[in-house]
């Protein structure tokens, strides 16, 4: 794509918009970032912006090219105000890959690409291919892009909203990794959320590989389709007690390893079905496999204190993600639960909440709708604060129990994020007094 002396407005001035605005500087074109907040902190002096943008600054700025960053609605009013006849509206996603001509490896799904997209580099520096993670992952591609040193291989985590704004994005390799409502907050059905994800295979040919979960709701593909099931023995590739399968012959043990919950094993089977299309031997797969743990707030064991395992799910932002913690577990479960209204509804989950959990713990702004829907099947408490949710679980747990902080929504009623919320709960069990000490 050739950017000299074009016009491009960036739209948003995160980090992503501030990367595809560098990137649009280096090739050539004069580039103006346009945010609608009126102040933006730590903003580098050598990127024009304007503050306060509105729907009339759009209408009076002309330009060949349109960049917007991920937050942003696409076909919201102040997008459409940049629109010409003779312009072009893409995301920054896009913009960067079209600069970029090595392997791409495609991550998306309701839950699992963090911690797939973070394996599959792994795997992939530990044999030796330049690979980088990125994406949505944190890292915009558009930095990648700009180094010196051009990695081999994107590792690229792409979530719906990057997805809305691709054009020609192709990835050689793309993984779908489960599919669940979520982000009712940003999209008016969960079709329309189904539908921007869909378009990660929209330019995919024979040539190239799909790698699906078994028994998704997916169209015919035109990639090769390859599949991976914790039930299904004939997909490419399966999970049977903690083995990972292929036609009958074991190829992997995860009993050894961090990864071994169901949900992280469909994670793992997704990873080496991407790396050995790369070559990467299963060998080193399985070294890379015995040393990786899964990113922080993931299922992770804060604590086992008097024979109650306290795991940290905080990263669980949709009921999909707190169903499959559920579900990983085998000792009787107190789940505690709750956080920002995100309009997501909770009912679908409470045949398996009979089943496994012994109470809930409820909080957050979705205390109520939670409590109401949750009492019917187990015995559900209300508490104030993490800390409560905390003090209340330890008086219920006995030995044995699994105490499981899987919130099943956002966190931004009460904290920044869930890196917070998740240390808020760390802090809280850290600092439980054990009688045994
Ligand atoms: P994402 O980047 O898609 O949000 P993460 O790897 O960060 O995915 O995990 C988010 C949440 O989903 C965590 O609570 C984690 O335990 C859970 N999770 C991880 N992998 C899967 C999977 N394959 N299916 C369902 N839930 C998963």
């Amino acid at each position: 794509m050739n950017l000299t002396d074009k016009k491009v407005a960036v739209l948003g001035a995160g980090s992503s918009g501030k990367a595809a605005a560098r990137l649009a500087m280096v090739k050539g074109a004069q580039v103006q970032v346009f945010d609608t907040s009126d102040s933006v902190t730590n903003w580098p002096d050598d990127i024009s912006l304007v503050t306060g943008a509105t729907v009339a600054t759009g209408q009076s700025f002309d330009c060949d090219l349109v960049v917007i960053s991920p937050g942003i609605e696409t076909d919201c009013e102040f997008v459409k105000s940049f629109s010409r006849a003779n312009n072009e509206i893409i995301g920054e996603l896009e913009l960067a890959c079209r600069y970029f001509s090595g392997k791409i490896i495609a991550i998306t799904g309701t839950n699992g690409k963090t911690t797939t997209t973070s394996l599959i580099e792994k795997i992939l520096t530990e044999a030796g291919i330049k690979a980088v993670a990125c994406g949505n992952y944190g890292v915009p591609v558009a930095d990648v892009v700009m180094r010196e040193d051009m990695p081999e291989a994107l590792a690229l985590e792409v979530s719906s909203f990057q997805l809305e704004t691709i054009k020609q994005f192709h990835p050689n390799i793309a993984i779908w990794l489960n599919f669940a409502p979520d982000h009712m907050d940003r999209y008016t059905k969960v079709e329309d959320y189904y539908q921007a994800k869909l378009r990660i295979f929209e330019n995919q040919t024979a040539q190239d590989l799909a790698i699906v979960r078994a028994h998704e709701k997916l169209p015919e593909l035109r990639a090769k389709t390859e599949t991976f099931s914790t039930e299904d023995h004939d997909a490419t590739l399966y999970y049977e007690g903690t083995k990972i399968m292929e036609s009958g012959k074991e190829l992997v043990d995860l009993c050894d390893t961090t990864l071994f919950q169901r949900h992280n094993a469909e994670n793992v089977m997704s990873a080496i079905l991407a790396t050995r299309q790369l070559d990467v031997s299963l060998d080193s797969i399985k070294k890379t496999l015995a040393s990786f743990a899964p990113p922080g707030h993931r299922c992770e064991v804060v604590r086992k204190l008097n024979d109650v395992l306290w795991l940290n799910d905080s990263k669980a932002t949709n009921l999909h993600a707190l169903e499959a913690a559920v579900k990983s577990q085998d000792a009787p479960v107190i789940l505690i639960a709750g956080g920002k209204d995100k309009g997501l509804d909770y009912t679908p989950v409470t045949p398996l909440l009979k089943q496994k959990v012994k109470a809930c713990i409820v909080f957050g702004q979705i205390t109520e709708q939670l409590y109401r829907d949750f009492s019917s099947v187990v015995p559900c408490f209300k508490a104030s604060d993490v800390a409560d949710c905390v003090s209340q679980a330890a008086k219920l747990a006995q030995a044995g129990d699994v105490v499981l902080f899987s919130p099943g929504t956002s966190s931004f009623d009460m904290f920044t994020g869930y890196v917070q919320r998740g240390q808020a709960f760390r802090d809280a069990v850290n600092q439980l007094e054990n009688p045994t000490l």
